[in-house]
């Protein structure tokens, strides 16, 4: 009998024993998954009793090719993904994800981690490999007295933000509240950084399961090693199940978009050169460029977009946002008070599940009018859509006063991140949009650090990327990799090889 939620029993499992461990043979590059095709059969059924005893060991589903809902649950953010696991591990607790790891490590197969599944390279899946999939992890406690927030690692960020918020808290997350916690470990950008650090400088404590299936909690005082590399190093060194979080008291949030026309972009990115030179910690601003919205004056054309966060008194907030307000004037202008969670979730409808997606970022030292030039030149190319922009992340502030060797994530003394991103829906445009975006990409690194950043990270930029990223801090990468994880058990992600 079925369980109700659909996934397979123990029961059904045995009782579909072969043709379960003969869909999983399909593609497995493993041991047990069908190694040789003298053995297809016998390897079938111990796949089949392999699974069955992992079912056993799980609170949580086991998904295979067999389930009806295996498509459903492989769908990533990134609809250019098109991932096969060969079982997908629907953890319910941390038991769940160390007896996964023993059992993966016991027959030789290759895991990934999937969080809220947003990573644009895809990494939350592999080819034959089990998927250990956290979404269902979605405890969170807050400590509104210690402003604390303990989160099991399978939230997204407008679940965390809505907890927060309730008692008046909040901590940095990204700008768009689908993602999931995996963003922290690659760094964690978002509008509250220039006042409250990185998400990840908001990091007191991570429970961990490591490569051998063991747990490990690790914080400032407690394998101190481990809690410097996740900072940053992403998911090089073990499976994170549950994030403690610095809160912060939820002041006054002044924010919103403010838009320009075509004439004005050139001008604006001036504007906003000056603007951040000068801006205080409280502000965190971005500017770039996007589809003119649809039933506005902009329909149509490119417009430039200056988007603000100031959080702190409103009158502080009215008067340091007034020069983006008088400056054009904007051909629209969404900037005033409104609550964070809703600042959290303005841009979500433009970046929706199954969109083709390509992006390249680059950290900057400055906003030249070199780079001006080169933004409008290619800016002509981006598809005619909701779902493309280039923009501007103002650092520094917070993120600059941590040292670059605190944490892995060491590009603290750059000034902006640049991202330009295509997203699509037709498969037929897939090389004009990955070409587009790819030598927007290239043209700006001429112009910046040489560092990208990883939680933005394509595939094909390759380990020299990742490298020149950590710059100072990948050989103390290495060394940590080195003893939690000696063999690259987990190496789906950018990864930091032993
Ligand atoms: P998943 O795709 O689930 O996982 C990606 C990889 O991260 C995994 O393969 C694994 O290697 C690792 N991982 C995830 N969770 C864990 C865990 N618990 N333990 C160990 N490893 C883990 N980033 C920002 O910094 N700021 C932003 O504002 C921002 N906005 C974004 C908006 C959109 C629309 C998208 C698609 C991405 C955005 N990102 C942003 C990038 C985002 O941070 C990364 O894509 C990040 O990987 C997403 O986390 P996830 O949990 O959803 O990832």
């Amino acid at each position: 009998m079925a369980k109700s939620n659909g996934d397979i029993s123990r029961r059904e499992l045995l009782a579909r024993g072969i043709a379960i461990g003969g869909a999983a043979v399909v593609g497995s590059p493993t041991k047990l998954f069908g190694q040789e095709a003298a053995s297809k059969s016998a390897d079938a059924h111990a796949g089949a009793n392999a699974l069955h005893e992992l079912r056993a060991s799980i609170r949580g589903t086991l998904v295979t090719p067999a389930n009806a809902s295996y498509d459903a649950r492989r769908q990533l953010w990134n609809g250019m993904i098109d991932k096969r696991p060969a079982a997908i591990v629907g953890c319910a607790g941390t038991a769940d994800v160390m007896n996964t790891i023993k059992f993966a490590r016991a027959n030789g197969l290759p895991v990934s981690v999937r969080g809220g599944g947003h990573n644009v390279a895809g990494k939350a899946l592999r080819d034959g490999a089990l998927a250990i999939d956290l979404t269902a992890m979605k405890g969170i406690r807050v400590d509104p007295k210690a402003k604390i927030a303990r989160a099991q690692a399978g939230y997204v960020w407008n679940e965390l933000d809505r907890e927060t918020a309730t008692f008046g808290l909040a901590t940095t997350g990204g700008t768009v509240s689908t993602t999931g916690g995996g963003l922290t470990l690659g760094g964690g950008i978002g509008w509250l950084m220039r006042k409250h650090g990185l998400a990840c400088d908001n990091l007191l404590s991570v429970d961990v399961v490591t490569a051998d299936g063991e747990f490990l909690q690790a914080n400032e005082s407690e394998n101190a090693d481990l809690f410097w590399a996740v900072r940053g190093g992403g998911g090089n060194f073990g499976v994170v199940t549950s994030f403690e979080y610095r809160l912060h008291e939820l002041e006054t949030i002044t924010a919103g978009p403010a838009l320009y026309p075509p004439n004005k972009i050139k001008d604006m990115f001036r504007f906003y050169r000056d603007f951040t030179a000068t801006a205080p910690d409280s502000v965190t601003a971005m500017a770039g460029i996007v589809q003119g919205p649809p039933g506005t004056p902009l329909e149509g054309d490119l417009a430039g977009f200056f988007q603000v966060c100031h959080s702190g008194a409103a009158s502080e907030g009215e008067r340091l946002v007034q020069p983006i307000k008088a400056f054009g004037p904007p051909a629209m202008d969404m900037i005033g008070i409104m609550p964070y969670t809703t600042l959290q979730t303005l841009s979500d409808q433009n970046f929706p599940v199954g969109n083709r997606n390509y992006w390249r970022s680059n950290f900057l030292m400055e906003l030249s009018d070199e780079a001006i030039d080169i933004i409008l030149e290619r800016a002509s190319g981006m598809p005619a859509n909701a779902h493309s922009a280039l923009f501007f992340e103002h650092m520094e502030g917070a993120v600059g006063r941590v040292g670059p060797e605190d944490t892995a994530f060491s590009n603290r003394d750059a000034k902006y991140n640049f991202t330009v991103l295509a997203g699509w829906t037709d498969a037929n445009e897939d090389e004009r949009y990955v070409t587009w975006t790819r030598s927007f990409g290239d043209a700006m690194k001429a112009l910046a650090t040489g560092a990208g950043y990883v939680n933005y990270m394509m595939d094909d930029e390759g380990n020299s990327r990742v490298r020149a990223t950590y710059a100072g801090n990948f050989e103390r990468l290495v060394a940590v990799k080195r003893k939690y994880d000696p063999t690259n058990f987990f190496s789906g992600n950018q990864n930091i090889a032993p």
